[in-house]
């Protein structure tokens, strides 16, 4: 009787994260809409960009409205991108899968704040090739913060902080001298300093190795399909927020495997 009261407690607290998820979605939503646009992201409530319909509450339900209304706006019939309904599902999933690997823990909780910031940051900088200050400057602030109640504890997290800024700010630095062009964006930078503040310096590591290998498989994906070269190289910050999340959700397995396997 107790074990069945246990897996029916799970199970809807495992619901009430999947809709958290769901809702953080759809909140991370208008900010990667409006942070661009240098808008507030709590003000004014919801509108369509198209003939300024203010959302009602039944218009702002993820992924349901969308579906509902199929992608196009209630009174003017603007179409709604379907990043809305991807963004949200996508957010759900990443609850489920921190759950999945951390458990009901501090961690859990604070790895899905930088798992957050990542998806706002991926999202953007894949539209408008920018990896906004108001996201990773805050994020390094709340990663350093959190690292006194988290496993890793500080000193690895402002040994990340500085590895993550410095080494992406050494290639800059180092491409600007040779070549007399800015290479690394600025965003590169302080995006990297905010994973190590979250992670600590050994998974930065992971993480600029993870992020190069999914460049790759990204890249010749793209040769493959467009047959047309690297014209749409996607921006580096998309590639750092992927290697990221996988630094966060499985990068002690990978070290463990790595130094396991070469025994140092
Ligand atoms: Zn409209």
């Amino acid at each position: 009787m107790i074990a069945v009261d246990a897996v029916a407690v799970e199970t809807i607290a495992l619901i009430g994260l999947a809709w958290l998820g769901l809702a953080v979605g759809s909140f991370l939503n208008v900010v990667i809409y409006r942070l661009p646009l240098q808008k507030s992201v709590v003000r004014p409530g919801s509108r369509c960009p198209g003939c300024g319909y203010e959302l009602r509450w039944f218009d702002n339900i993820p992924v349901l409205s969308w579906l509902l209304l199929r992608g196009r706006c209630r009174t003017c019939g603007a179409s709604i991108s379907i990043r809305y309904p991807i963004v949200e599902i996508l957010t759900m999933v990443m609850f489920l899968l921190h759950w999945w690997v951390f458990g009901w823990t501090v961690l859990m909780a604070v790895r899905l704040v930088f798992a957050c910031a990542l998806i706002a940051l991926f999202a953007i900088d894949l539209e408008h090739h920018l990896l906004p200050d108001r996201i990773t400057l805050p994020g390094i602030v709340v990663g350093l913060v959190s690292s006194l109640i988290v496993p890793g504890g500080p000193l690895d997290a402002i040994l990340g902080t500085i590895l993550g800024g410095g080494v992406l700010w050494a290639i800059g630095e180092a491409y600007y001298r040779y070549s007399g062009q800015e290479g690394m964006g600025g965003g590169d930078v302080k995006m990297l300093a905010m994973v190590g503040a979250f992670l600590g310096w050994k998974l930065v590591l992971v993480t600029l190795v993870l992020s190069s290998v999914a460049g790759s498989v990204i890249g010749l994906l793209v040769i493959a399909i467009k047959r047309g070269g690297m014209k749409y190289a996607l921006p580096y910050g998309t590639f750092l927020a992927l290697g990221a999340l996988a630094a966060s959700l499985v990068g002690n397995r990978v070290v463990a495997w790595y130094l396991g396997l070469y025994d140092f």
